[in-house]
Order: structure tokens, then C-alpha cells, then sequence
């Protein structure tokens, strides 16, 4: 990778003051380690410090969350305007990489808790995927692949002149596309086909999960909440419709984990629909035979249908199809349309930001 990390000059990490950045309250906690608002009292503001784990794996994957970001910022974005978490410093403290953000406000997980889940206005999510389609444009430009877009790293923007607003943040599992090096990435209701199979991935992977946060964010319940990976393939199958096209089934690694070849493949006829595909998926018994362990029924009950069907008749959001205006049912079929793009199952025909 490894020019990247020139951007990174850890000679000029300067010793810093014991006291500069004083806890005030834990606002989250990862994979990674742990995040605190802090008093700066160098510059006399809040700010986000992220306290990664003091192990040598999260310290070296926290160097590339830094180099990447410093490039983002600093070479990409440097008028802050597109939708990208600004990192303000970073330094070791007892054995910590320690990484400093500006604050942000909650993170979209939580906001839809606090809606109850029942899922946000449509202008709302309108704005903010409009918002994260910009960060998302930006990081295509520069090749970098999240691999972890998910409610909860999109945090919502403190009030500016009240217009609502959403940044991305946490770069610690992103990667640059020629460096793909990891297959066991994104959290696994967003994951993406080619990855859950074993398939080589690209910036594509992020606009699967967009589109998996899009739907979340108006019906407000994730769209593929499977409790293992089968679960979750088995549940894209069933909303979206179809399947992964048969020259990815055939070259993916995964492949037999999860589909059972059926046919041969006859040149010219191989259907993209699932209809006359040479692979279908494994049947439960199948899969419990194989593993001896069903897979568990998901976290939440989740009506499982079609997506034009979960758009439009969620039981919270329009209690009955009949009642929906005019207006909103034109802007239900605009959003259907627009998710089918994003949940693809072809990486190649999946819109690209
Ligand atoms: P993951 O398990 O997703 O990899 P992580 O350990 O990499 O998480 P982050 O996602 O960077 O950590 O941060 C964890 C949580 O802390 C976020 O979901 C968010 O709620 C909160 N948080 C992170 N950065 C900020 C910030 N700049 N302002 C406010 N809250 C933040
Ligand atoms: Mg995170
Ligand atoms: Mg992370």
C-alpha cells in the first residue's frame, strides 16, 4: 500500500500534553476500541477521540483508517463538502493509537431508535442519501472502498442553520481497491453478494449497503437482518427476487457453501433471473444437514415479501396501500426503483454512485 502511509509522517506526532484532551462521556464502542467526547482544551471545543485496542492487528489497521482518511481530507475533500468526517489529530497513548474527530451528532442507528423504528420521512431520507452518494463519489474517485457502510457509521451533522445533515465515518475496515486483501469484511446484514460469496470485490460493495441503509432508513428495520450468512442470502433471494448471475456462482469461492449446482451450463442461456440458472440455493434441510446447525430465526420478525411490497405496505408506515396520496405512492415507486438499482446482485449492473 504503502505510499499511502507516507501521508502519514508519524515523526511529526508531537509528544503531546497529558492534559489536553479531558473525558466527558463514552459515545460508542466498536470492534475497534472505544470512543470518547473529550473537552480540547488546546482549542477550547469538543471532539470525538477514538481509543483504539492496544493490540498490534487494530494498530495497524488503525494506520491505514489514518492514512486513508488524511488523504480523503486533505487531498480530496479540503473544503469539507462532501459528506466525510474530518479527523483533526492523532497520537499513541500507553501503547493506544489514539484518533481524534470532529463531534458529531448520533449515528442513524440510533436515531431510528428513537423513532421507534418506524422509519424517517422520505425528505429525510432523501437528503441524507444524497448526502452519503456524495461521500460515496468521492471515495470511487480515489479507488478507497469502505467495507463497513452501516447506520451506525453514518453520524448525523450538529445543526447548521437547521438543515439536517449526515457525514461518514469510520474508515478503520476500508481499503483501496488494489488492495483487497481481507474476505471477511462488512457487517452481515450489509453485506454484499460477492463478498458473502468469495468473489473478487469493488467500490460496488459499498452500494449494495447503501442501498440496504436506504431501505432501512424508511421502513426502519434492516432489509436483510439474517442471523447467518445463509439466512442473509436466503433473504436477498426472497426480496429482492433472483440471484447472483451464474458466471459469479461459478467462480466465487463460497459458491457451494450456499447453492447447489443443478445443470449444466448451455452457452448463450444463462439467465440472470434465477428462473434458469445452473445454481439453486441450498434448501434449510440442506444447509442443516451439512452444518447440523439450523440457522437461527433472525433478531427481529421481519415480514418477509417482495421490495415493492415492503415499500409500500410496511404495517407502521402506510397502513394500507389504498390510503397512500397520490404524490407519496409516485415517490414509493421512485424509491423501489431506485433500490433495485443498488441491491443488484451483479456487481457489473449495480448503479455505481
Ligand atoms: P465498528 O465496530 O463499526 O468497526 P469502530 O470501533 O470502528 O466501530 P467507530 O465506528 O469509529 O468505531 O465509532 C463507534 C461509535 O462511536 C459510532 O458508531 C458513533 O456512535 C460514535 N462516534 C464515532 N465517531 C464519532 C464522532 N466523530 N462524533 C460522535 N460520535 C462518534
Ligand atoms: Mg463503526
Ligand atoms: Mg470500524
Amino acid at each position: 500500500n504503502y505510499d499511502l502511509i507516507l501521508y502519514v509522517n508519524l515523526e511529526l506526532v508531537n509528544k503531546k500534553s497529558d492534559r489536553r484532551y479531558i473525558v466527558q462521556e463514552m459515545l460508542g464502542q466498536g470492534t475497534f476500541g472505544q470512543v470518547a467526547k473529550c473537552w480540547d482544551a488546546e482549542t477550547n471545543s469538543y471532539v470525538a477521540v477514538k481509543v483504539i485496542k492496544n493490540q498490534p492487528a487494530f494498530y495497524q489497521q488503525a494506520i491505514v483508517e489514518v492514512s486513508l482518511l488524511s488523504m480523503l481530507n486533505e487531498k480530496i475533500d479540503p473544503d469539507d463538502q462532501h459528506h466525510i468526517v474530518r479527523m483533526l489529530d492523532f497520537f499513541p497513548w500507553k501503547n493506544h493509537l489514539c484518533i481524534t474527530f470532529e463531534m458529531l451528532g448520533h449515528n442513524l442507528y440510533e436515531l431510528l431508535k428513537k423513532n421507534n423504528l418506524r422509519g424517517l420521512q422520505l425528505q429525510f431520507v432523501r437528503t441524507f442519501s444524497r448526502q452519503i452518494l456524495d461521500a460515496l463519489i468521492v471515495m470511487k474517485g480515489a479507488g478507497i472502498i469502505h467495507c463497513d457502510l452501516k447506520p451506525e457509521n453514518i453520524l448525523i451533522t450538529p445543526k447548521v442553520k437547521s438543515a439536517a445533515g449526515v457525514k461518514v465515518i469510520d474508515f478503520g475496515s476500508a481499503c483501496t481497491e488494489g488492495q483487497t486483501i481481507y474476505s471477511y469484511i462488512q457487517s452481515r446484514y450489509y453485506r454484499s453478494p460477492e463478498v458473502l460469496l468469495g468473489y473478487p470485490y469493488t467500490t460496488a460493495i459499498d452500494m449494495w449497503s447503501f442501498g440496504c441503509i436506504v431501505a432501512e432508513l424508511y421502513i426502519g428495520l434492516p432489509l436483510f437482518p439474517g442471523a447467518s450468512e445463509y439466512d442473509v442470502l436466503s433473504r436477498m433471494i426472497e426480496i429482492v427476487g433472483g440471484q447472483p448471475p451464474d458466471d459469479l456462482l461459478r467462480e466465487a469461492k463460497n459458491t457451494r457453501k450456499f447453492f447447489k449446482h443443478v445443470g449444466s451450463i448451455y452457452p448463450g442461456n444463462e439467465a440472470h433471473d434465477g428462473l434458469h440458472s445452473s445454481y439453486r440455493i441450498l434448501t434449510e434441510n440442506e444447509v442443516e444437514a451439512r452444518d447440523s446447525k439450523k440457522p437461527k430465526i433472525g433478531k427481529w420478525y421481519f415480514p418477509r415479501g417482495r421490495l415493492d411490497r415492503l415499500i409500500f405496505a410496511y404495517p407502521w408506515k402506510n397502513l394500507n396501500e389504498g390510503n397512500l396520496p397520490e404524490a407519496e405512492k409516485e415517490d414509493c415507486l421512485a424509491l423501489v426503483d431506485f433500490l433495485r438499482g443498488l441491491v443488484e446482485f451483479d456487481p457489473n449492473k449495480r448503479w455505481s454512485p
